[in-house]
């Protein structure tokens, strides 16, 4: 009997959480549509910063999908909120304030099953957002791993491998998955991610000098390629590619 059987007309608070690539959004995804195969109406919400597929789809890496609203802050959710809903999904739950955790709540007292998916750590390891808390008040808790792509054990960590063109630092630069692989406790690194790519072509190529040689078997390294390229350009060049583009 699933826990929600259990609790038939009770609303709870479900969290699935994991690093990057651990298979959280499918998981959701396979939670909705269960709920969509018993006939209960749902809802599917997403913060607006994730774009990375669709704005008006939650995505999974195998790309799995299920339309979802874009919502720029949690109190969104209760105003969108249609009749009759019984089942709520939220996916990237991290990329919400605390006001997520009062919204959980609120959906769970009017009875209302709410499943978040969210990292439960940023890139350095730390906890991220208001994943603790939503953990803490949460009636079930699933934390799901990946496959650390150095030594092939399971994977809690996310690594991030460089820094995408332009950014400024931010906890995760979202859309751009290339940047970031699933690593377990011991492979993972919280510093390296910090080397730029945003600087010179002289930087750059020194930075991708030093990845080859710290991280030869990042499976990414081919990936970043296309987005490094630009910057091994020299100016000129690239502002001749703008003017033909
Ligand atoms: P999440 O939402 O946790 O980022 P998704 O549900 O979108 O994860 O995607 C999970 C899928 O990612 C897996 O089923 C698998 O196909 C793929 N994947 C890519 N890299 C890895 C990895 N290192 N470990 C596990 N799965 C991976
Ligand atoms: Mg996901
Ligand atoms: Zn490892």
């Amino acid at each position: 009997m699933t826990y929600r059987a259990q609790f038939k007309f009770q609303g709870i608070i479900e969290v699935v959480c994991g690093s990057m690539f651990s298979g959280k959004t499918e998981e959701l995804l396979r939670r909705i549509k269960r709920a969509q195969i018993a006939r209960q109406k749902t809802q599917v919400f997403k913060p607006s910063i994730d774009n990375r597929y669709s704005v008006e789809h939650v995505q999974s890496h195998d790309s799995n999908k299920i339309a979802s609203q874009a919502v720029s802050k949690a109190m969104d959710i209760l105003d969108l909120l249609e009749d009759n809903t019984r089942v709520v999904g939220i996916d990237e739950a991290q990329f919400f304030d605390d006001t997520i955790v009062e919204v959980a709540q609120k959906l769970a007292y009017r009875g209302i099953h709410v499943v978040l998916a969210g990292l439960d750590m940023d890139y350095l390891g730390q906890p991220f957002g208001p994943m603790p808390k939503l953990l803490a008040v949460a009636e079930d808790v699933t934390k799901l791993s990946a496959v650390c792509v150095t030594c092939g054990s399971p994977a809690s960590r996310t690594q991030r491998i460089a820094t995408p063109l332009g950014d400024g630092g931010n906890k995760v630069v979202v859309g751009a998955q290339e940047f970031y692989e699933a690593r377990c406790r011991f492979c993972h690194d919280p510093n390296l991610g910090n080397l730029g790519f945003s600087k010179t072509p002289e930087e750059t190529v020194k930075t991708l000098q030093s990845m080859l040689v710290t991280e030869p078997k990042s499976a990414n390294l081919p990936n970043l390629l296309p987005n490094l390229l630009p910057n091994l350009l020299p100016d000129s060049l690239n502002e001749e590619k703008r003017i033909h583009a």
